[in-house]
């Protein structure tokens, strides 16, 4: 792949595969700093393109009067293309971010899933007749907003674009996609196996481009209807503030520091996988990772003791062998922030219980790679608590009651998740339904079904995505009445 990288690669924009005008767009290997291939990325002209080319795809009488059925026999095509190259492109995403193979695999299984998923929504989703008030017939039905444009970041390619683009166009939206500059590899791949699918052209293009150039000229552009985006609470913010003065909804996936509570009575096998799971997978850069654990304090030594053995059997290295739990970071940017965290963590007074360091030897020496750690001794109000790290990086703290946990567990700005491991149900429902959190998993965390919204509350988001309803985020509803009177308006009558 080295030699690929030479040459500038092209985007696709309205159907058609070109150099963009914008900043080179390189995809980094992060397992050895090898460049995969570098794109000539967009530049605020080529987004105005993308955007001119959806509104007049959207024009087109093919697509306007597609019946549902047509369309979703499209998306369906959409997911078995993708299932049909899984392992190709479980291997491409590896290399682009890092993710060990079985996870790469995953998210684009979930990608596919996702495209069958809407296609049956979009089949089976209903207008509604509502109760007259009057002699006239009421409606509602549903009308797509427009072109959209979806902003995604680099920690989940292909699942995160699908949960984007799968349901705006079943709603019949055309889609302007801005993948991160630091994975623009499947989002490119997703534009060609779309086009190999029979999307009409200037339905989706994918602009890989710099977030300040692209993706800003991408919200601020008039003929934008919506943007739904994944990526940090600042950059949702910023999106905000644009949208509030064109007066264009939004849907924001933003960022967390999600609690995860164990109670005495949990079972202890199902906790600790469950803990680590939830924070070191994805080497723990994921919106959703557990990176606050919460520990009743009648077995909080034995649990941490057992939670950092365990930790330290946990295997760092090539994302291709199967036995790696942890591959590399994204880039030695997001490396250097853990780094800085766990030094702040020092010297907010946290001891390190493993980890806090770069693997040593030759294999490593190349990589962003760096160790899953575990830190206690920081109060929930430190900083370490309380600011989304991104990495592998695990606070735990012990807790004296229901009430001190759920007051710990709540005092943060985010409200993404929270995992709760407990042998009392009526326990679990009582402290779960008190915390302010988007999704709650109870003896179990980081599973996801396509079929469930997903949404982050306080400054974790804002809007609903996935679901059978999504679709309903990228349409807007028109109401239609139907006059049945038989007898003129008496109104415009001369007395
Ligand atoms: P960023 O917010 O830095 O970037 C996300 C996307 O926004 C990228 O494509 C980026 O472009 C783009 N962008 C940056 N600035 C602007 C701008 N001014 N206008 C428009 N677009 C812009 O996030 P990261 O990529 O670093 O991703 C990590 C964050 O994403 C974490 O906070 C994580 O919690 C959050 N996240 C949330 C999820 C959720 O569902 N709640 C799921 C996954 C991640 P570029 O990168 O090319 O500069």
């Amino acid at each position: 792949m080295t030699t690929a990288a030479a040459a500038l690669q092209p985007i696709f924009i309205g159907g058609t595969w070109r150099l963009g005008r914008g900043a080179p767009v390189p995809s980094v290997n992060p397992v050895d700093g090898s460049v995969n291939a570098t794109f000539a990325g967009a530049d605020a002209n080529d987004v105005g393109e993308a955007v001119e080319r959806g509104r007049t795809a959207m024009a087109d009488s093919v697509w306007r009067h597609m019946l549902p059925h047509e369309r979703a026999r499209i998306l369906r095509r959409i997911g078995d293309g993708l299932a049909a190259e899984t392992e190709s492109l479980a291997l491409l995403q590896l290399r682009d971010n890092g993710k060990p193979l079985y996870e790469t695999r995953g998210l684009v299984i979930s990608a596919s899933n996702t495209f069958h998923f809407f296609a049956a929504a979009l089949e089976t989703l209903e207008s509604e007749v509502t109760p007259a008030r009057g002699a006239f017939l009421t409606m509602t039905t549903y009308q797509p907003l427009g072109v959209v444009g979806a902003i995604t970041p680099w920690n989940s390619p292909i699942a995160s674009e699908a949960q984007k683009v799968a349901p705006a166009l079943a709603a019949g939206c055309a889609v302007v996609l801005k993948p991160s500059e630091l994975t623009p590899l499947l989002a490119l791949e997703l534009g060609r196996i779309a086009q190999a699918a029979g999307l009409p052209d200037g339905l989706l293009s994918v602009v890989p481009g710099t977030g300040s150039v692209a993706g800003a000229a991408l919200v601020a552009h008039p003929d934008v209807r919506k943007i739904s985006f994944t990526g940090g609470t600042e950059t949702g913010r910023a999106i905000a503030r644009v949208a509030a003065d064109k007066l264009m909804p939004v849907t924001l996936e933003l960022g967390g520091k999600s609690p995860t509570i164990v109670f005495a009575d949990a079972d202890p096998e199902l906790a600790i996988n469950g803990v680590l799971f939830g924070i070191f997978s994805s080497q723990g850069q994921s919106c959703i990772a557990g990176s606050r654990l919460f520990v009743e304090r009648s077995i909080y030594p034995a649990f941490v003791e057992q939670l950092v053995a365990r930790t330290k059997q946990l295997q760092v290295g090539d994302p291709l062998d199967p036995r790696t739990h942890l591959g590399p970071l994204i880039s030695e940017p997001q490396r250097a922030k853990v780094e800085s965290y766990v030094e702040l963590a020092r010297s907010e007074g946290g001891r390190v219980l493993c980890g806090g360091r770069r693997p040593a030897g030759e294999a490593f020496a190349r990589g962003t790679f760096y160790e899953p750690t575990i830190i206690d001794g920081l109060s929930n109000r430190s900083r370490v608590c309380q600011e989304e790290i991104f990495g592998p990086v695990l606070a735990v703290m012990p807790f004296e009651s229901e009430a001190d946990v759920i007051e710990q567990a709540n005092d943060t700005v985010y409200g993404l998740a929270c995992g709760i491991w407990t042998g009392d149900y009526k326990r679990a429902w009582r402290v779960g339904t008190a915390i302010a959190a988007g999704t709650l998993w109870i003896n179990t965390y980081k599973q996801f079904s396509i079929s469930t919204p997903f949404a982050g509350v306080k400054a974790s988001g804002l809007g609903v995505e996935k679901g059978r309803t999504g679709i309903r985020s990228y349409q807007q509803e028109q109401s239609v009445y139907w006059g049945l009177d038989e007898r003129p308006n008496p109104w415009a009558n001369v007395p």
